[in-house]
């Protein structure tokens, strides 16, 4: 039995800037992982996730502040360049299932600047886009692509030269809270600590059963593709931007980063799986639904080149859960609903401050763990926002 101030189950993203976060407070912190750091099995391996500021709430937007200065301070920590600006465009086909209008207004109320597009502005500025005809965008100059599986490699290491304690091939079998403290057990012995961050994103809901939460997650299998554009330079970053196409169903995309495929993908696309029961495999009808869009939106994007498969983690109304147990607070839990990543450094710093005994402000109640949507179970699930 070892004891350390914070435990923290799950070194995807969230767990990685969280224990990174705590081992720079000096707080002593352990960090538990299943697997190895910087497997493929959960949500945040692969190149590149999107960094925006547009998004449907100003509760969002207002975060999503925050999410930049936290990337900027982990770029000054690391010494290293994280963040990519691309520009991104949201786009809104004629009688688009997501309503621009919230959009317009959440950003409006964050006071975030944006340029409203037509269909012919936005084929002239990027030869690599044709939207259809009656399609109309926003365009955000600070949208960005922050590093998925770097980008979490670099919270690891900077943990360890905080002093955190990293321990992988070690899955968490429970979490046993007494009068003077929490033990985290494990098939090769337990921790003692003060509390627990859970950020074990698929396999959060086993872990949170015995303190009799039901968080009504849903789980799929997503798969990204790559490919091969005839003429790269119109897909280079500052000629592309990243894209959202606004619809059901819903579609996104990056600039070439790192080489010069593309990357795409649907948002939701892929089927209902279990955490441990996920096939890993290319599907060939998801990427035929990716290719037909592409033909239609971005026809120069070329021959696929290559596809990966990723976890979602959807709750019922797709919001995050950022939020002690309110029955036992020294548990805390993070959980992106699969759009956590660019908010990583953000719950790292956060869900750090909840573990060492910080109360989380009103601007963090549509991430509560007690709201209705996660209670009731007969909301009807909304993922697509
Ligand atoms: C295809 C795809 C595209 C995405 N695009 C974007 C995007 O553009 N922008 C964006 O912001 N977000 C995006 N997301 C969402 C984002 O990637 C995730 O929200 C984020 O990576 C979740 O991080 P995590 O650390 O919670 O989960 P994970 O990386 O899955 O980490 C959870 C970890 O917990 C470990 N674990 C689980 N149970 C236990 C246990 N009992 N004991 C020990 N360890 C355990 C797991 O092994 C895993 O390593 C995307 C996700 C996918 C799949």
């Amino acid at each position: 039995m070892s004891s350390f101030d914070v435990a923290v189950v799950g070194l995807g993203a969230l767990g990685s800037a969280t224990v990174a976060a705590l081992a720079r407070r000096g707080a002593s912190v352990v960090g538990i992982e299943q697997f190895e750091l910087g497997h493929g099995r959960g949500a945040s391996h692969d190149t590149s996730r999107i960094l925006r500021h547009s998004y449907h709430t100003p509760a969002y937007v207002a975060l999503t502040k925050e999410a930049y200065a936290d990337w900027a301070a982990l770029e000054l920590a690391s010494g290293t360049t994280l963040v990519t600006t691309t520009g991104g465009l949201d786009l809104f086909p004629a009688n688009a299932a997501i309503p621009m209008s919230d959009y317009v207004a959440a950003m409006d109320a964050e006071g975030v600047r944006y340029e409203e597009l037509d269909t012919p502005e936005v084929s002239s500025r990027w030869p690599g886009l044709h939207p259809p005809a009656g399609t109309l965008a926003l365009y955000q100059a600070d949208a960005a692509i922050v590093p998925a599986g770097r980008g979490t490699l670099v919270c690891q290491h900077l943990a360890a030269t905080h002093g955190a304690n990293l321990v992988t091939g070690t899955p968490v079998t429970g979490i046993k809270p007494s009068r003077t403290g929490i033990e985290v057990l494990t098939r090769r012995g337990s921790f003692s600590v003060g509390s627990v961050v859970v950020t074990a994103d698929a396999w959060t809901q086993s872990l949170l059963e015995p303190f009799g939460v039901r968080l009504g997650l849903t789980v799929t299998e997503e798969q990204v593709s790559y490919f091969a554009p005839q003429r790269p330079q119109d897909f280079a970053v500052g000629a592309f931007p990243v894209w959202i196409w606004m619809d059901d169903p819903s579609f996104y995309g990056f600039p070439a980063y790192g080489d010069a495929t593309v990357k795409a993908a649907q948002d939701c696309g892929g089927p209902v799986v279990s955490a441990d029961q996920r096939s890993g495999r290319a599907d060939p009808e998801m990427l035929r639904r990716l290719t037909d869009f592409l033909a239609m939106l971005a026809p120069g994007s070329g021959r696929s080149v290559g596809s990966r498969r990723c976890l979602y983690t959807l709750t019922p109304d797709r919001d995050f859960v950022l939020s002690p147990i309110p029955e036992e607070p020294r548990v805390v839990v993070g959980l992106g609903a699969a759009h956590g990543f660019k908010f990583a450094p953000t719950f790292g710093r956060r869900l750090a401050d909840v573990a060492l005994g910080g109360v989380p402000g009103p601007e963090l109640d549509p991430f509560r763990l007690d709201r209705p949507a996660l209670r009731d179970p007969s909301h009807t699930s909304k993922w697509l926002v």
